[in-house]
């Protein structure tokens, strides 16, 4: 067999390294290794009963075929309902569109707006889709580092600095994955009077969390704090992670509707629509009772509450209490240089997570979301795994001398 000749846009990328990182805990799990996976991107709640019966009925109702390419009316009712409950902002239904999950809806978007060429700004720490989702739409990603004194956030000024006439996006994603950073109000007016500035560029919200934080009253979205810029945001969001449900593979995104269109007919040339199931489900998810998400918020806090305190009682790290989300973002820089039992050195954070698995906890390593020397570790686990995993990660640091 000749080599099949693969299109460099494939070249160019790499398989997502949270899913390879959590491909490798679930490895050395099944050959039998004590391990805690601390890894993984989605909610260990399982997805509500109401919503799993919506999903079951509407198969039994025979809603089995193709849907609208851009999603069912009372999906998108239901999306515009939620958008002014959660934002305060009307969007009308042919502004929302809805795909196989919101990592879907991100890929379209660019490739419906990125020439060869043009530039997508990505604050570092990313989530780590992004700058190759930029790159496999022959894009360039231009990262800005934001450092942890400023609770890991795009600065007003860094921004106003990447900006050039080739500059498409912004990508913007509050509350974050993987440092659980939430931009307020006047974090996001200040960017916003940078952007108002510079009207060819465009920004990519992603909002995907905004269940998950743990501040008082309500999240701020982006549209809701810039208004002036409303036009040139497209906010992603999905149910993926506020009710539980990754596997549906149901995201939506709503914004310029030139932009929508586009995403649209991408669609159309591609997956056609999203699973009907999944869409009757989402409805169940977004129109019914709302506990599930107060009580999943409350959860989150608590682990959040208990694994920041013992991880900031090990000597050589330190972890800043995230504002939402279920991750953190700990910072390991203490442990760079130090030896390990077999003789080996931790040069970087890799090595660190090595080692860490070694002592039975998968975590992903900081240089993943371009971003060193920190790790990450999910919380979305129980409370006595995130203790156990703390103490095994103190265990861990105690033997690096
Ligand atoms: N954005 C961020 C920041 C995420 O962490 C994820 C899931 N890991 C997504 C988007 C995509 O989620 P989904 O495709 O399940 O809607």
């Amino acid at each position: 067999m000749t080599d099949f000749q693969l299109a460099a846009r494939v070249k160019r990328i790499q398989p997502s390294p949270s899913t390879a990182a959590a491909a490798k805990a679930r490895e050395m799990k099944a050959a039998g290794r004590d391990i805690i996976d601390m890894t993984v991107g989605e909610p260990d709640f399982d997805t509500p009963n109401p919503v799993k019966d919506a999903g079951i009925a509407a198969i039994r109702a025979g809603e089995t075929k193709y849907t609208p390419v851009n999603g069912t009316l009372p999906l998108r009712k239901a999306i515009a309902a939620r958008i002014k409950r959660q934002t305060g902002q009307d969007y009308p239904l042919d502004a929302i569109t809805v795909g196989g999950g919101g990592k879907q809806i991100i890929f379209l978007a660019l490739m419906a707006s990125v020439d060869e060429g043009a530039e997508v700004i990505i604050p570092a720490p990313y989530w780590v889709s992004y700058p190759d989702m930029v790159l496999a739409n022959d894009g360039q990603p231009v990262i800005v580092p934001c450092s942890e004194a400023y609770g890991f956030k795009l600065k007003p000024e860094a921004l106003e600095k990447a900006i050039t006439p080739k500059t498409r996006w912004l990508i913007l994603n509050s509350p974050s994955n993987p440092t659980g950073a939430v931009y307020d109000e006047i974090e996001l007016k200040a960017l916003g009077e940078i952007l108002e500035r510079h009207p060819h560029v465009y920004v990519l919200s992603d909002e995907i969390y905004d269940e998950i934080w743990f501040g008082e009253g309500r999240f701020t979205s982006l549209v809701e704090a810039a208004p002036l810029i409303r036009d040139r945001i497209f906010v992603v969001n999905g149910v993926s992670k506020s009710y539980a449900m990754t596997g549906w593979r149901l995201g939506y995104g709503f914004g310029p509707p030139l932009l929508v269109d586009a995403i649209n007919k991408l669609q159309s040339q591609s997956s056609s629509c999203p699973s009907s199931i999944s869409q009757a489900a989402a409805v169940a998810a977004l129109t019914g009772d709302q506990s599930f998400v107060a009580e999943t918020r409350l959860a989150y806090r608590r682990r959040r509450d208990i694994a920041v305190e013992m991880l900031n009682s090990i000597p050589g790290l330190s972890c800043r209490a995230p504002d939402g989300a279920f991750y953190l973002f700990v910072n390991c820089a203490g442990m760079m240089g130090k030896k390990t039992p077999h003789g080996g050195k931790i040069e970087n954070d890799l090595d660190f997570v090595l080692h860490l698995l070694d002592n039975g906890v998968a975590a992903i390593h900081g240089a993943a979301y371009g971003f060193s020397p920190y790790f990450r570790l999910s919380i979305a686990t129980s409370e006595a795994s995130i203790r156990e995993a703390c103490k095994r990660i103190a265990d861990a640091c105690k033997k690096l001398l």
